[in-house]
């Protein structure tokens, strides 16, 4: 059956920026929907805020393989019952990958348990190291590439330990920060991805929709997604006891 990805994508900085307009006058979504597009046997939807219900509701995300969100000046307007939906959503076995911004989106910060705050400051060339190479997700994306320019996010990343750390970004100005890392929450799979501030063409760069495309195929479910939430049923005792 094929993979269903949805994109959700706040959707508003588009609107009232020029500059963020250059670079996706159909929204980042639409962006991000093309870089995933060369997949095979995928289906793609996207959603954005301003639809009913957030574009979640829980027919969506019941039909949703893995996520994708982004997400910076509106986390606030999601509801809470929107981001338990995602969140349970992904406890029983949906993926979800998280780009820039959305460090601060509802759904990422309830699943990690922290601040997820950062420190950040304005725009510098960026290098990304593959520090996992042999990771499902660097596959095919050289030891290190440059991005230009990029909005700098720096340590400390107030995040639980990543199970893996695929990527670091390093700054111009000197600065170090975990990009790429995978957390297994529940059933499913969470991939946080820092490049992809909204004024620059981040989502054109041909490595980064290449690890889009890998992280996509990487936080897909192994097995059917639970029906219902997690739960602490009263067991029985596999073994006779006497
Ligand atoms: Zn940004």
């Amino acid at each position: 059956m094929a993979l269903s990805i949805t994109i959700w994508n706040e959707g508003l900085h588009e609107k009232t920026s020029p500059a963020v307009a250059a670079h996706y006058p159909d929204g980042i979504h639409a962006v991000l929907a093309e870089a995933l597009g060369s997949l095979e046997d995928v289906r793609i939807r996207t959603a954005t805020l301003e639809d009913p219900d957030c574009g979640l509701p829980p027919e969506v995300l019941d039909d949703t393989d893995v996520l994708l969100w982004w997400g910076h000046m509106a986390h606030g307007r999601v509801p809470d019952e929107t981001a338990a939906r995602v969140d349970d959503a992904v406890l029983r076995g949906m993926g979800f990958l998280v780009l820039h911004s959305g460090h601060m989106a509802k759904p990422f910060v309830r699943l990690m348990g922290t601040s997820c705050t950062l420190t950040w400051r304005d725009d510098d060339r960026e290098r990304l190291w593959t520090i996992l190479p042999a990771h499902p997700i660097a596959q095919g994306i050289p030891e290190q590439f440059e991005i230009p320019m990029e909005e700098m996010y720096g340590e400390p990343f107030d995040i639980p330990e990543p199970d893996e750390t695929v990527f670091l970004g390093w700054f111009a100005g000197g600065e170090v920060f975990r990009s790429g890392c995978v957390f297994r929450r529940g059933r499913g799979r969470v991939f946080y991805f820092q490049p992809g501030h909204e004024t620059y063409p981040i989502y054109h760069h041909p490595h980064v929709r290449q690890i889009l495309r890998n992280a996509v195929r990487y936080l897909a479910p192994t097995a059917p997604r639970r029906k219902e939430p997690l739960a602490c049923p009263n067991a029985p005792a596999p073994e006779k006891r006497d």
